[in-house]
């Protein structure tokens, strides 16, 4: 028999996880039976495509079976199996380096639930056990083997007789100790309740032996994307996006469709609230789970998001995906690119009524993403500029909040000819700006620029409903002053402003009397279309 160590990393993580990270132990059990669901899978997928094989429905089950006496709980699979080397390879490495960092930063502020984002489900079993065995005989292999370890001590893996394929997990429960009891994991109707609260949806039957010894199937099986709308509450949307480790939040809003024509599909789309610790990051992958008729095909589908939609979660199942194809034919998929075109658009129209129905989750969504949404205004030369204008927000002088576009022109006074704006770090230092002088003083509202890309993105818009954007430190700003007095000061103070000029050598091209100030005694304003702001930010980037 062969005793090996868990590899240091692993170890650290293992200790740390048992002893604090997770205040719900009860999720243990989700992650052992998901794992015994994507064995079943995996197992069906592979039927598919190797005729050696066959799936028959009845034969493939979880089979959940405390025992109270010996103190130990099994959960029991017709999955594909692991073979010796995948037992090494998958229950011997825990997460990598990098989520360990993230786990350490985070653990003591709020002790979440992070199992599923790093693969690290197999371990939760040590929450409640001491000793987990694994038993095991791989689809297509004579040989079984038996995995065990304590947690930390370490793994044992030796050849075992396994009558039939798929996998074995007992844990031997902890005893008791003063603060914590272990003994709920043994208890029908607790074991019950959890299997209905996290695997409801679990594509394969969840059994138990009911206190009569008759057999029960304890999970409704059909995924709730299948489910009409009208049967779905709130909650049960907000289950599944917790259950699928979407995220940590509370999603602000889902969107279920079920859409036939030429394309035909399903799908369950959620606005998250907050921002994935990693949203701004290389490391961040966009995507949707693409399940071919309730088979999960790929994890993280990036073809069906574009990237200013990237903060959206959820599945797409359609039965017009074949299931054995590969990524790359995948990106050719005309039925796929018709979906994912399909999906932008009630993703922009969900957007949409949330502005319009919700407006305070709408911001709080734009807090998180309305970046996102500038980068796609700007990025692909505005090629989803209709995409995603209406859904644009800036500061307003008049309102002191958020508002649309739309607000803004539809409130804008007759004569008035563009819309505009003025950029700053912040809104203290915008509204102390000279510059925006003349266009307040006229009753103008302002859009107050205070983000890097906003600038970017609306040169990229160029107009909205036909009015064009001004930058209030731009040469001419369309208002109408007093020419003549201008003009007179202009040629009175010529000498001086030859002077100051000659002192700014290379600094300024002109210096000019302007008519746009009131209480300021000079501003700076740029002519042609790049602007202080912009140049700065040109300037600052890295060639
Ligand atoms: P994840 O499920 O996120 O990959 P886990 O820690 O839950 O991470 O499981 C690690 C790996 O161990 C799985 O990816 C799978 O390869 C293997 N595994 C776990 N449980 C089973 C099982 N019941 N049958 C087959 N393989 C399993
Ligand atoms: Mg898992």
């Amino acid at each position: 028999m062969e005793k090996k160590q868990f590899q240091a990393e692993s170890k650290r993580l293992l200790e740390m996880m048992i002893n604090s990270i997770y205040t719900q132990k009860e999720i243990f059990l989700r992650e052992l039976i998901s794992n015994a669901s994507d064995a079943i899978d995996k197992i069906y997928y592979k039927a598919l495509t190797d005729s050696s094989l066959t799936f028959d429905q009845d034969s493939y089950f979880i089979k959940v079976t405390p025992d109270r006496e010996a103190r130990t709980l099994t959960i029991r699979d017709t999955g594909i199996g692991m073979t010796q080397e995948e037992l090494e390879n998958n229950l011997g490495v825990i997460a990598k380096s990098g989520s360990l960092a993230f786990k350490k930063e985070h653990e003591a502020k709020d002790g979440h639930d992070l199992i599923g984002q790093f693969g690290v489900g197999f371990y939760s079993a040590f929450m409640v056990a001491d000793v987990v065995t694994v038993i095991t005989r791989a689809v297509g292999h004579e040989q079984g083997y038996k995995w065990e370890s304590t947690g930390t001590e370490g793994y044992t893996i030796e050849p075992w007789d396994v009558a039939e394929t798929g996998t074995e997990i007992t844990l031997k429960i902890k005893d008791n100790t003063e603060d914590e009891t272990y003994d709920e994991y043994l208890e029908t109707y607790r074991l019950k309740a959890l299997i209905k609260k996290y695997s409801d949806f679990i594509r394969y039957p969840i059994k138990m032996d009911g206190t009569d010894g008759e057999e029960q199937t304890l999970n409704s099986m059909v995924p709730i994307w299948r489910k009409n709308k009208s049967e779905l509450t709130q909650e049960d949307y907000e289950k599944f996006y917790a259950e699928k480790h979407y995220g940590f939040d509370k999603p602000l809003k889902h969107i279920h469709l079920s859409v036939e024509g030429a394309v035909t599909y399903r799908s369950i789309l959620f606005i998250p609230e907050t921002i994935p610790f990693d949203y701004y990051s290389k490391e961040f992958e966009k995507g949707l789970e693409l399940y071919s008729n309730g088979v999960l095909i790929m994890e993280k589908c990036s073809d069906l998001l574009p990237d200013h939609f990237s903060f959206v979660k959820g599945m797409v199942d359609s039965e017009s995906l074949s299931l054995n194809i590969s990524r790359e034919m995948l990106q050719h998929d005309r039925q796929l690119k018709l979906i994912a075109k399909n999906i932008a658009g009630k993703i922009k129209s969900g957007l949409q009524s949330l502005l319009k129905d919700e407006r305070e989750k709408y911001e709080t969504f734009y807090k998180s993403f309305g970046r996102q949404l500038k980068f796609g205004v700007y990025s692909d030369f505005g090629a989803h500029k209709d995409q995603l204008q209406d859904l644009l927000m800036f500061h307003s002088s008049k309102e002191q909040k958020l508002v649309t576009l739309d607000e803004y022109v539809s409130r804008m006074p007759e004569e008035q000819k563009y819309i505009y704006y003025a950029t700053g770090d912040s809104i203290e230092r915008i509204e102390k700006l000279p510059q925006t002088e003349l266009v307040t003083d006229k009753g103008y509202e302002l859009l107050y620029f205070t983000d890097d890309i906003d600038e970017f993105a609306i040169k990229m818009l160029m107009k909205y409903q036909d009015k064009e954007f001004k930058n209030v430190s731009s040469g001419d700003l369309g208002i109408d002053a007093d020419d003549a007095q201008t003009e007179e000061e202009q040629q009175e103070n010529q000498d001086l402003f030859d002077y100051m000029k000659s002192q700014l050598e290379g600094k300024v091209t002109s210096v000019k009397a302007s008519k746009r100030l009131k209480k300021h005694p000079v501003c700076l304003s740029t002519e042609g279309d790049v602007t202080i702001e912009m140049e700065k930010i040109l300037n600052a980037m890295p060639n």
